[in-house]
């Protein structure tokens, strides 16, 4: 047991695998759950994800580490309303896809006495609510922690704890500056989402190939990217509007190797295009090879 009392607030796919993971392994001792939706609370209750709290208050008031599991536009209303209450000593925080944007909005609201140490679980599928979260959900996944520059030596001891937390609910840690992360992950996730939404988008749009001629005859390429296209579009916007710079810096990047290869396909180029395509594919190799994806879909999980 790593926290005698812990606060998730926000109970979708990510808040629900965290109370799921934390009773399975006993990371953690007793689970209060809040979330704004009324309608959630009670699937949560029904799913048995822990004590299922009115207010954000009544769930954080004695936990000893408090989760925010929300939306990352919606960080800084949740932290407003969970986060003033906690009590002293006790660990505040969240897994929110965004670094910077989230640490602006929340750390100016955690009182002197607790820790805020920001977060983000690179694990997800493209499902939301109470219903889609698992145990499982973090097993061999990374868990980013983003620490503020904070000399305090408990808070030091909080940023171990919170580790310690993370492992064992199966996931390996590692520690990164927030502005680092949030490049790293325009670049693997927030960019490959825009082209999902894009593509999909795109698809249904043109007037020369119906809807259902797309559905009909879907190849692997398009499943795929409708996979992700499924993702919540709340949970996305936010990360869009909250990690502008950063995804804008790597779009513009994008566009322009996009052009190149639009180039060496007016031209009849193929070496250029072989080239392109090869370094691409030993990058697959590479991902699976360092255990973050396994040759079956999605890890070959059925959830
Ligand atoms: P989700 O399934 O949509 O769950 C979010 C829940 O938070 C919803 O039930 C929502 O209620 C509730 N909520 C919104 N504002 C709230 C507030 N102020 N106080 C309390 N509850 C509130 O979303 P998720 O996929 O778990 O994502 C949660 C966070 O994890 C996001 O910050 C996201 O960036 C991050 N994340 C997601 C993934 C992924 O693959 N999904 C992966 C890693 C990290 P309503 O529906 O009524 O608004």
């Amino acid at each position: 047991m790593i926290f005698e009392r812990i606060a998730i607030i926000g109970a979708g796919l990510i808040g629900s695998s965290v109370a799921r993971a934390a009773r399975e392994t006993g990371a953690a001792e007793t689970i209060a759950v809040f979330d704004a939706s009324e309608d959630v609370r009670v699937r949560a209750c029904a799913l048995g994800l822990g004590e299922v709290a009115d207010s954000a208050e009544e769930a954080v008031a004695k936990a000893d580490l408090v989760l925010l599991c929300v939306p990352v536009g919606a960080m800084k209303d949740a932290a407003l309303s969970a986060v003033s209450e906690v009590k002293t000593g006790a660990i505040v925080t969240d897994v929110g896809s965004v670094k910077s944007a989230v640490i602006a909005d929340v750390a100016p609201h955690v009182p002197a006495h607790a820790f805020f140490v920001p977060g983000h679980p690179i694990a997800g599928t493209e499902r939301s609510g109470p219903e889609a979260g698992f145990a499982a959900l973090f097993k061999r996944r990374w868990h980013i922690l983003t620490p503020l520059a904070d000399p305090r030596a408990e808070y030091a001891a909080a940023v171990e704890k919170l580790e310690a937390f993370w492992r064992a609910l199966g996931a390996d840690v590692e520690r990164m500056d927030a502005a680092r992360h949030d490049v790293v992950l325009a670049v693997t996730s927030h960019l490959p989402h825009l082209i999902a939404f894009n593509i999909v988008a795109m698809a249904e749009d043109l007037e020369s190939v119906t809807e259902s001629e797309v559905v009909k005859y879907s190849a692997s390429g398009f499943r795929d990217f409708t996979r992700i296209a499924a993702s919540d579009p709340i949970m996305w916007r936010d990360v869009f509007l909250n990690n502008r710079e950063a995804v804008l810096e790597v779009l513009g990047r994008f566009t322009e190797d996009l052009a190149a290869l639009q180039r060496a396909i007016r031209w009849g180029d193929g070496q250029v295009l072989y080239d392109i395509f090869d370094r691409a594919r030993r990058m697959r190799r590479e991902v699976i090879e360092a255990g973050q994806e396994t040759p079956a879909p999605n890890w070959g999980r059925e959830n």
